[in-house]
């Protein structure tokens, strides 16, 4: 068990209206009640954001997004400012998921000018990594990781731990219904932790949280966090039920 605050955070990907996404939050805040033992977030899509702002005002489930652009503004069409989350409510960004890697090119460089804009506008990155089946078959998983990490979170100016959460996502694992062991999940977030180090510095590496994300599910999130480098989980489908998210909430904590 990890001596961090847990956090428990949610990927809804692009599942839910603004009135569906704004019942399953009112109904999660609920359950979660005010509990402060895990930190919990939440990340519905863009178009649901300021409602669901609304619904846990006084609920101490924060607030993420799934994706920005590292621009202040201009003319991108379709995309998102940094200065725009914060101000419909949101403290997390979930960046480089895998779907945006795979789905919309997204780089490590992108990737890295995300998470500066990020934090020079006081959100806190959630910035995935992780290999693919074909890769991990290659035994290229840990030299994947390593240009994912130190191209991604590259010269990030982080003032505390707290700025950043890097989330290890076998790309394997993601809606698939497999799990990474507790084992081969530990072994890849102490290889991270190591990596944290070498950029930030022992301390601050000791304080950032690394969640592991594939196929959460009540049933597992205990036995992955009673490692000592996991320190919560990034969930995606069982995150969309309020029932069963809030029992992976319970487990974490
Ligand atoms: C995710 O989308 O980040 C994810 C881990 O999805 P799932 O939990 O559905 O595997």
């Amino acid at each position: 068990m990890s001596q961090r605050k847990p956090l428990i955070a949610g990927n809804w990907k692009m599942y839910k209206t603004g009135p569906e996404a704004e019942a399953t939050a009112s109904r999660l805040a609920e359950l979660v009640g005010k509990d402060e033992s895990v930190d919990v977030m939440i990340a519905p899509p863009f178009t649901a954001l300021a409602l669901v702002d609304r619904v846990l005002n006084a609920s101490p489930i924060a607030l993420g997004a799934q994706n920005l652009h590292w621009e202040a503004e201009g003319a991108f069409t379709g995309e998102i400012s940094p200065d725009m989350l914060k101000a419909a409510g949101c403290t997390y960004v979930i960046i480089g998921h895998s779907e945006r890697r795979q789905y919309f090119g997204e780089s490590d460089e992108g990737v890295n000018r995300k998470a500066k804009a990020a934090l020079a506008n006081g959100l806190k990155p959630v910035i995935c990594i992780g290999e693919s089946e074909s890769q991990r078959d290659a035994d290229e998983t840990f030299s994947v990781l390593d240009k994912q990490v130190r191209l991604g979170l590259e010269g990030l100016p982080l003032r505390g731990p707290e700025d950043l959460v890097v989330a290890y996502e076998p790309v394997w694992a993601i809606g698939t219904g497999k799990t990474a062991t507790k084992d081969q999940a530990q072994e890849v977030h102490a290889f991270i932790r190591k990596q944290l180090a070498h950029f930030f510095g022992q301390d601050m590496a000791a304080g950032i949280r690394i969640l592991y994300g594939g196929s959460v599910k009540p049933d597992n999130i205990a036995a992955l966090m009673a490692m000592p480098d996991i320190d919560g989980g990034l969930v995606g489908g069982a995150s969309l039920k309020p029932e069963i998210f809030a029992e992976i909430i319970q487990f974490g904590a």
